[in-house]
């Protein structure tokens, strides 16, 4: 066991305990090696509980916000998953070990962190997610219909072509608001299209571009 994996390994019984995780997010975070997506000016704080950041002004979020995401968002084996926001890339990655990294499409505003994501998921394992540079509010419609879609930036209000894109009885998550501080919501779409809504408490996120 290396000293990466010790930290891992450490981190994930902190969350485990803290947060009463889902055994199989626990697992996911278990096998992300989360240093291997972090810059080498802050990959000594790889495992430590917190957002770092990524460059472009962006950041990777705390561990324990991607695991409750994917805890919220109760990912299954085969779920097809739209990601707004990739950053780095270890959002991502997590809801891979859930579903299948061939399920998770995933979009990034600037294509230096978009180009930078695919070449640290190919080298991780994870090459068969689909990360594509652009505007995440448009969504990816040639992979709709989703079961699962989440923003990982804040917005005022879940951008519409997400929503068109999420399946009916599907969810989608984000962090919405427009100042420092936001609400989790999920929401599950109804037949209509309208949303069925639940809030998780008070988080920060860079906002969506
Ligand atoms: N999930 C990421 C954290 C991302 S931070 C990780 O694990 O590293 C939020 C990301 O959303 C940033 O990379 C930012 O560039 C991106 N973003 C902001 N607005 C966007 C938009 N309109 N479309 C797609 N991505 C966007």
């Amino acid at each position: 066991m290396t000293g990466w994996d010790r930290d891992r390994t450490a981190l994930v019984e902190r969350l485990r305990e803290e947060y009463g995780l889902d055994e199989r997010v626990c697992s996911a975070v278990a096998a992300v090696p989360r240093h291997r997506f972090v810059p080498e000016r802050v990959r000594d704080g790889a495992y430590d509980d917190r957002p770092l950041p990524i460059g472009q002004d962006q950041t990777i979020s705390a561990p324990h916000m991607v695991a409750l995401m994917a805890d919220r968002l109760s990912l299954e084996a085969g779920d097809r998953v739209l990601e707004v926001g990739t950053g780095c890339g270890y959002h991502a990655a997590v809801t891979a070990e859930l579903v299948g990294p061939e399920n998770v499409y995933s979009v990034e505003y600037h294509d230096q962190l978009a180009k930078e994501a695919r070449e640290t998921l190919a080298a991780t394992g994870y090459g068969d997610v689909s990360v594509r540079a652009g505007d995440g509010k448009r969504g990816w419609p040639d992979h709709a219909p989703y079961d699962r879609a989440y923003l990982t930036c804040a917005a005022g209000e879940f951008p519409d072509a997400v929503v068109e894109q999420v399946r009916p009885g599907g969810v989608l998550l984000a962090p919405i608001g427009t100042g420092r501080r936001q609400t989790l919501v999920s929401a599950r779409r109804r037949a209509d299209g309208s949303l069925e809504r639940e809030s998780h408490g008070a988080v920060r996120f860079v906002p969506l571009q």
